[in-house]
């Protein structure tokens, strides 16, 4: 290629190949150490699925001595959206997922490896680009869409594999005059890959996650500089996964079919691959019992952001994240209960990827019960005051104007162990849960069966007479024993069981009464402890609706 072509071809000043690669020395890292990336397109929404991937790379890199960047794909520049990664990084912010390198919320970057955000490293591909135009390793194509269009055409009619490759790339073989030509008849161009493998060699790829799988080679000329000059992803993620000094490449399955071309791409360059892992896409059960990938259309958990808005505990999420990556964790949890979950150590050889992980809310939200049941009250007032305040503002005065008491609410039965409690999965549950606190509760008179209303009436005017709230434990039980007998209840539940046709009931049909009473609700915490939070007042007001 003559340089009056690679001036027309590249006319900006360009750095060269040899300044470049000063500006990025190799990395300084104990042997071993993993560096890896999460490298989003700036759309304006986080997936859970790249979350999932970014949080595997995460741990990745800080449980083996390494480096976890944050890298803004903006190559599409009509996809972009503004103020996107400020979404990125305010989600992976969340839940302490912090890259040590990348593009930062204040729009700053940091770390030594930038620029993080393609669109700013649009003369460093360049260079390269021009570096393979050189070598013969790249060409440029004038070909039209209608040229490709009828370029398809005839592949498919004569039932052959579609793309530019071989003889279908018909600005493989341009001589310097046609691309002189060309240019200076201003034919806008883009530059394409001068593809070396041939696709019935098979190459052999060793995948983490997915095992050794072999594949037919690249053969397509791929476009590495679009019309705008700027790169595609697969030439910007070989040339920024080597001077970023990537070690491992943690990306969606949907880039496993690339793994040849990026090898031949890696090795054109005379450049170190990076390891792969390629993770199976997060998928649900539909409502058919039929397995679908998560989907941005038709699941709001799709967005990453669905978590934090509906309260979810930020630990409870990353939980239930690494029991989908590694089946052991819960066994992990068992015994360790008050170990950080970041210390989870997160084993790859484990992942299982043979189909998508199933995401299941019903899993998620019993892992969400436990990590709640093990924080305390102090903890979870705060980060339910935290959401609040961000989600619901009126919620957020409530629980400021009484923070005592529902401090001692939450504290009610709080604890690790067989009789913790576990009613609260997320902070958007606290107020529906505590409601009764806030006010009297609605009863509706279907509650009572077994009991018949004016047996209600009787035991809340009863224990109304005795209730004081001052009483300890055992003489509270005492009064709802001797209300029990007084209108024809079993006071406990042995002599019930040995003659149930000599009681209307138990103490326990009692007690349940007064629990609908106080909460509206037939399970609740413990019971003594809620009247104690009343107030004598208000339980004698509350006994008192029905009498
Ligand atoms: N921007 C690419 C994506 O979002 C990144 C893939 C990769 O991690 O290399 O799929």
């Amino acid at each position: 290629m003559t340089p009056e072509i690679l001036d027309l071809l590249f006319p900006n000043k360009l750095p060269t190949i040899k300044e470049i690669e000063k500006r990025y020395p190799a990395r300084q890292l104990p042997p071993g150490a993993v560096v890896s990336r999460l490298a989003p397109s700036p759309t304006g929404y986080l997936h859970i699925g790249n979350f999932y991937q970014g949080f595997m790379a995460e741990r990745l890199a800080h449980q083996n001595q390494g480096v976890f960047f944050l890298r803004v794909e903006d190559t599409d520049q009509a996809r972009k959206v503004e103020g996107a990664v400020e979404v990125v990084l305010r989600a992976l912010g969340h839940y302490g997922i912090m890259p040590d390198e990348g593009a930062q919320i204040d729009g700053t970057e940091c770390g030594k490896y930038g620029p993080y955000t393609q669109s700013l490293r649009k003369e460093i591909y360049q260079s390269y680009a021009k570096e393979w135009v050189k070598k013969g390793l790249a060409y440029p194509c004038f070909c039209s869409s209608e040229d490709i269009d009828l370029m398809r055409k005839v592949q498919e009619k004569q039932g052959l594999r579609p793309g530019y490759y071989g003889r279908y790339a018909k600005c493989r073989d341009l001589s310097d005059e046609q691309i002189l030509e060309n240019l200076k008849a201003k034919k806008p161009f883009i530059i394409r890959m001068r593809s070396t493998g041939d696709y019935n060699n098979r190459i052999v790829v060793e995948d983490l996650l997915k095992g050794k799988l072999s594949m037919p080679d690249n053969e397509l000329d791929i476009v590495i500089i679009k019309k705008d000059g700027l790169p595609t992803y697969h030439f910007a993620h070989i040339v920024d996964d080597h001077l970023m000094g990537t070690t491992n490449v943690v990306r969606g399955e949907e880039w496993l079919s690339s793994v040849p071309l990026h090898l031949q791409m890696f090795k054109m360059m005379g450049w170190q691959p990076p390891k792969y892992a390629h993770h199976a896409l997060l998928q649900k059960m539909d409502d058919s019992g039929k397995r679908r990938k998560i989907s941005k259309r038709l699941d709001p958990e799709a967005n990453i952001e669905y978590f934090a808005q509906n309260g979810y505990p930020q630990d409870a999420v990353l939980e239930y994240l690494l029991n989908l990556m590694n089946a052991n964790f819960e066994d992990w949890r068992k015994q360790n209960p008050t170990v950080p979950v970041m210390d989870f150590p997160l084993n790859f050889q484990k992942i299982s990827n043979t189909a998508g992980a199933l995401f299941d809310f019903v899993k998620l939200h019993s892992i969400c019960r436990d990590v709640v049941a093990r924080m305390t009250a102090d903890e979870v007032f705060s980060e339910t005051l935290n959401w609040a305040k961000q989600f619901k503002p009126d919620f957020a005065k409530k629980l400021e104007k009484n923070s005592d008491m529902v401090k001692s609410v939450l504290n009610i039965e709080r604890g690790i162990g067989p009789k913790s409690r576990k009613d609260l999965s997320k902070w958007a549950d606290v107020e529906n849960e505590l409601s009764y606190y806030f006010e009297a509760p609605t009863i509706d008179a279907a509650v009572w069966a077994p009991l018949i209303e004016s047996d209600v009436k009787k035991i809340a005017s009863d224990y109304a007479a005795v209730y004081n709230n001052d009483d300890d434990k055992d003489t509270w039980f005492n009064k709802i024993k001797q209300v029990a007998s007084d209108n024809g209840f079993a006071a406990n539940m042995k002599d019930y069981k040995a003659n149930p046709d000599n009681y209307k009931g138990s103490v326990a049909d009692v007690a349940k009464a007064l629990r609908i009473l106080m909460t509206g609700r037939a399970q609740s915490p413990d019971l003594y402890q809620i009247m104690k939070i009343l107030g004598q007042k208000e339980v004698s007001d509350r006994l008192s609706v029905v009498g």
